[in-house]
């Protein structure tokens, strides 16, 4: 019997269930603890109105309420539960109370996000890689960033690189979402995450300093491991591009997580960059909430309390959850590679499609939500499954992307590849 705890009950958790619901004879048991338990029940009564399972097959679910920063409360969960795996789907800033939680209990651990301290909108791997030895010592797997991107974006790369590639040298991962909420403003999974993400500095990895155009100052580049971060203002790299399903848009250069452990990871790499699409009118209603203070993160007191401007905003703007009836359009999201095979050059680009609405009438959500909740219930399927079992703790590109591929197009996001795509320049 495989028993899994879900940690986290919002819209990218609530797809992560429906995918196991339909996947019942690897998910046995499934327990939800968030901190609402009402919405750990709401999911539920979802799943059971829809009907999921295979063959007369049903995975049991229990709803339990947690805060997972109480590392004593999670381990009594464990203890009670006893999963094979903890799937982390709250914040990022859970990340590293629920893998002590792990450790002390000796389960194994994934996620979809790197941590990221409350009090610092930055986010970087070093203080889960921190846990490495700890993991590996007790014969625990820990597989982070197992969402599209990070996740997918990862596994597409090691796709590349064990078929097409004998060296990789430049990457350029693209993120599109042409989906229309009717807002004016509003964010496709958490708004504090999201806002905090977009508003910091943007930033892309080069091997050698000196193999870059000299768009960013040299002042700009910072040493890093293996390679360079070279730094830019938020969104002061613009691009145009033709995305397939989508039509034209408007893409701007963001740091993001998978840069970091691809530049680690990819043999030949020299320069890496990721793109996301945004809208004017998101940019603009970004710009003016930055500029009166809306998006800070640090307290100020308001009529004798202490509140965080982000944090207020949060509980003004749409819950992600609640976008999927009214979005409507498509995401495209996928890699770009260059490099050589036998000394000639290839180019690859491999891509998923997935359709707003498509997603709303199979789960309830809209397709951002589910990019990142189906990859987080394959990663756990490739886990209990033993084929992505490595003690240690890992990014996505260092499993066999092999039988992850065959499942995104078995769970709902089929991928397409062509060996002939225009570049971003
Ligand atoms: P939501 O805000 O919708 O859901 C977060 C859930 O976590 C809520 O149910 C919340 O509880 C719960 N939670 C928050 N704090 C705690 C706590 N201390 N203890 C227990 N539960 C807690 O976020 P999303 O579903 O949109 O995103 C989930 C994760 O997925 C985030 O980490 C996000 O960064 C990541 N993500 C990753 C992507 C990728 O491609 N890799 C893309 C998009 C998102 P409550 O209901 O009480 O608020």
């Amino acid at each position: 019997m495989a028993r899994v705890m879900l940690i986290g009950a919002g819209g990218v958790a609530g797809v992560a269930a429906a995918k196991m619901a339909q996947n019942p004879d690897v998910f046995q048991e499934v327990l939800i603890a968030s901190r609402t338990k009402e919405r750990c029940d709401a999911i539920v009564a979802d799943i059971a109105k829809r009907g999921f399972g295979r063959d007369g097959e049903r995975t049991a679910f229990t709803t339990a309420r947690l805060d997972a920063m109480d590392v004593a409360a999670t381990k009594a969960l464990i203890a009670a539960f006893r999963p094979e795996l903890v799937m982390n789907i709250a914040l990022p800033y859970q990340d590293l109370a629920i893998m002590d939680a792990c450790l002390e209990s000796g389960v194994s651990y994934l996620d979809t996000a790197n941590y990221e301290p409350p009090d610092d909108a930055h986010f970087e791997y070093s203080w889960q890689w921190a846990y490495r030895e700890r993991f590996e010592k007790a014969g625990l797997t820990a597989i982070l960033g197992c969402g599209f991107d990070p996740g997918v974006t990862q596994v597409f790369s090691a796709y590349a690189q064990k078929h097409y590639f004998d060296e990789i040298h430049t990457l350029d991962i693209l993120d599109c979402n042409g989906g229309d909420h009717g807002y004016p403003f509003a964010t496709n999974f958490n708004p504090e995450i999201n806002i905090r993400e977009v508003a910091a500095k943007g930033s892309y990895w080069v091997a050698d300093p000196a193999c870059d155009k000299p768009e960013v100052p040299v002042e700009n580049r910072k040493a890093f491991d293996k390679g360079w971060w070279v730094e830019t203002a938020p969104m002061a790299i613009k691009r145009e591009y033709v995305f397939d399903g989508v039509g034209p848009k408007d893409m701007y250069l963001l740091h993001h997580e998978e840069l970091e452990s691809l530049g680690c990871n990819l043999k030949g790499i020299k320069r890496i960059r990721f793109f996301m699409t945004f809208g004017q009118s998101y940019l603009t209603h970004l710009k003016c909430l930055e500029n009166i203070g809306m998006t800070r993160i640090d307290p100020v007191k308001f009529n004798g309390v202490e509140i965080v401007p982000i944090q207020f905003l949060k509980a003004l703007l749409p819950d992600p959850a609640s976008l999927g009836p009214r979005t409507k359009g498509k995401t495209n999201i996928g890699c770009i590679f260059e490099g050589v095979k036998d000394g000639k050059p290839v180019s690859y680009y491999v891509y998923n499609i997935c359709d707003h609405q498509e997603c709303y009438r199979e789960v309830g959500s809209q397709a951002i939500s589910y990019t990142t909740g189906v990859p987080a219930a394959i990663g756990a399927k490739m886990f209990l499954e033993g084929k992505w079992t490595k003690p240690g703790v890992h990014t996505c590109e260092e499993f066999d992307p092999d039988p992850f591929m065959a499942e995104l197009n078995r769970q709902g996001l089929p991928w397409k590849e062509s060996f002939d795509p225009v570049k971003v320049p």
